[in-house]
C-alpha cells in the first residue's frame, strides 16, 4: 500500500531514499528542479550523467523513461532523473508524463527504495497545466503497482500544492 504524501518547498531539502529529478534528455543539468539538484547535490551527479551519456544513454534520456544516479549531497540515496514531455496545446502527450511516475517507480522498485520524493514533473520550464499535471500525477501513482510506501509530491509553491490538494481530496500536512 503506497502513502501518498504532500510536502510545499524546494525538493532538494527533502529526505527520501530517492528524489526525482525533472530532468532533460541531455541529463547534463538545466533550469528549475534539475538546476536545484546539481547545484545542492554538488558535481557527483553530473559525473555519473555524463558516464550515462557516454555509455547506455549516449542519446540521451528518452522522454517518459528513467534513470538513477547517485544523489551526491542530497539527504537521499539516489536521484532518479526523468525526462518529462513538453506540453503541446495540439498533441495529447499525457501517457508519457504518465509514464514519467510509472518509470521512476520502476526504477524506485529495482533499487529498493521505499521513500520517493515527485517534483510537478513537466509543469515549469515544459509548460503543463499544473491541474492536469497534478490529476495525470496522482492517477498515475494510485494506479501503480509498487512496492515504494511513501510517494511524497514536493511542490514549490503555493499554487502547485492547492493544486495537488484539491486532487488528493483531503488535507495534508505540509
Ligand atoms: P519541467 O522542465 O519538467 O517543466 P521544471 O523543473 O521547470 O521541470 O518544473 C517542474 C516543477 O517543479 C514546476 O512546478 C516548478 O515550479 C517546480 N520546481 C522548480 N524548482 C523546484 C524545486 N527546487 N523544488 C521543487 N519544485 C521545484
Amino acid at each position: 500500500m503506497t502513502t501518498i504524501t504532500l510536502a510545499q518547498g524546494d525538493i532538494t531539502r527533502q529526505s527520501a531514499d530517492a528524489i526525482v529529478n525533472a530532468a532533460n534528455s541531455s541529463l547534463l543539468g538545466g533550469g528549475g528542479v534539475d538546476g536545484a539538484i546539481h547545484r545542492r547535490g554538488g558535481p557527483a551527479i553530473l559525473e555519473e550523467c555524463r558516464k550515462l551519456r557516454a555509455s547506455e544513454y549516449g542519446g540521451g534520456l528518452p522522454t517518459g523513461r528513467a534513470v538513477a544516479t547517485t544523489a551526491g549531497d542530497l539527504d537521499a540515496r539516489w536521484v532518479i532523473h526523468t525526462v518529462g514531455p513538453v506540453w503541446s496545446p495540439g498533441e495529447d502527450r499525457s501517457e508519457l508524463l504518465a509514464s514519467c511516475y510509472r518509470a521512476s517507480l520502476g526504477v524506485a522498485d529495482a533499487l529498493g527504495a521505499r521513500t520517493v520524493a515527485f517534483p510537478a514533473i513537466s509543469t515549469g520550464v515544459y509548460g503543463w497545466p499544473m491541474d492536469d499535471g497534478a490529476r495525470i500525477a496522482v492517477e498515475t501513482v494510485r494506479a501503480a503497482r509498487t512496492s515504494v510506501e511513501e510517494v511524497r509530491f514536493v511542490l514549490f509553491d503555493e499554487r502547485a500544492h492547492e493544486a495537488f490538494v484539491r486532487r488528493l481530496g483531503r488535507p495534508h500536512a505540509r
